[in-house]
């Protein structure tokens, strides 16, 4: 490809301001909350993108709380009405040369690895990623005088420290500023042909994000996984360069991390845990207020996140919530953190020349 590509900030058109997308996913009551018979406060109207949760058990509280959203998805929402209802258009800006970012916020074990990557082997119950790169491919295929590079890479956030799962012995990566967005100099990046090259990638990146962990659902929760796809798009006849990214993430536990009875290693563990959310969320809030200054400098994943909040980016937070009264505050937390989110507002710029 011998034509340049315009850095984000220096060209490109520019689309009015947007807000950040933020849609509310609900799953279904698991086994053990049915068996103990933990109540259902959760009510969704997906028509309305309304979601009211019910306050069962303090009777001097206002009953219900209601919320509105871009959308709202509940235990009945297949993977696939999700898919092309919410991402199906961001992926497509993407290929049109814009930067996306989809974020899964919420509490362990409310459905954010299933909605992100979803149940390996079964085309129905698969997640985002795996969509994302079957949408990316049939149009690769079906784009006649395009040329088209695709690399992916994979990493996440433990602790402060940039994990590059695609080369996990790297040392000491750090998120760099270039232009008007972020990057991490050497993250390791590989090229990718097909639908299949890029499952490989995410299996061989998930199956290094278990490496030295004994306790690999707790690892996960502990951690942020971000898997970032760039796509050159050449057009052969004008000799023009598009490229599109985007960002997958699936983000730590949103739960505060106990302290109780925890070792100094898991202190020290729970603090930095607590640090990455707590700093999400005062970006959120500084830029939901319009305030002058954005904190964005306080951990790595916000200044990772930089670009994808407030900044040139298309973005969609997803957040997932379980059903049941079991959960009320941390629902009620972040359903919360969603509302606030909505009122972040993005400058997509076309990433082409
Ligand atoms: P998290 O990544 O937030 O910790 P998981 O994705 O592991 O949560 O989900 C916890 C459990 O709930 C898993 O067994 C998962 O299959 C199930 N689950 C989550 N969301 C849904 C859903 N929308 N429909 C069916 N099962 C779900």
């Amino acid at each position: 490809m011998s034509a340049k590509t315009r850095r984000p900030g220096t060209g490109g058109s520019q689309t009015p301001n947007e807000c950040v997308q933020v849609v509310v996913r609900c799953r279904p009551m698991s086994n053990r909350e049915r068996s103990e018979g933990s109540p259902e406060v959760v009510n969704v109207y997906p028509n309305r993108g309304v979601v009211e949760l019910q306050n069962v058990v303090d009777a001097n509280k206002e009953q219900r709380k209601v919320f509105t959203y871009d959308a709202a998805y509940d235990a009945t929402a297949s993977q696939t009405t999700l898919y092309h209802e919410v991402v199906f258009p961001l992926v497509s800006s993407v290929l049109e040369g814009f930067n996306g970012c989809i974020f899964a916020y919420g509490q362990t074990g409310t459905g954010k690895t299933f909605t992100m990557e979803g149940v390996r082997g079964n085309d129905e119950l698969m997640g985002i990623i795996p969509r994302t790169f079957e949408q990316i491919w049939l149009h690769i295929n079906r784009t006649e005088n395009f040329q088209f590079l695709v690399d992916v890479s994979y990493l996440e956030i433990y602790m402060e420290e940039l994990r590059d799962l695609l080369k996990p012995n790297s040392k000491h990566l750090e998120v760099r500023e270039r232009g008007s967005g972020v990057y991490v100099p050497n993250l390791h990046a590989i090229n990718c042909k097909s639908v299949d090259d890029m499952i490989k990638v995410m299996q061989v990146g998930n199956k290094n994000r278990t490496v030295g962990f004994t306790n690999m659902n707790e690892h996960s929760s502990r951690s942020h996984a971000i898997f970032m796809i760039k796509i050159e798009m050449c057009d052969t006849e004008t000799n023009t360069i598009k490229v599109g990214k985007l960002n997958l993430i699936d983000l730590a536990g949103s739960e505060r991390q106990s302290k109780t009875g925890a070792s100094a290693e898991r202190l020290k563990e729970a603090s930095k845990i607590n640090l990455a959310l707590s700093s999400l969320g005062n970006v959120i809030s500084a830029l939901a207020e319009s305030s002058p200054h954005v904190p964005y400098r306080d951990s790595k994943l916000t200044r990772l996140l930089q670009d994808s909040l407030g900044g040139n980016s298309k973005t969609i937070m997803i957040a997932n919530i379980g059903p049941s009264n079991y959960n009320y505050n941390e629902t009620l937390t972040t359903l919360r953190y969603a509302s606030r989110a909505k009122s972040i507002q993005n400058q997509p710029i076309k990433n082409e020349d």
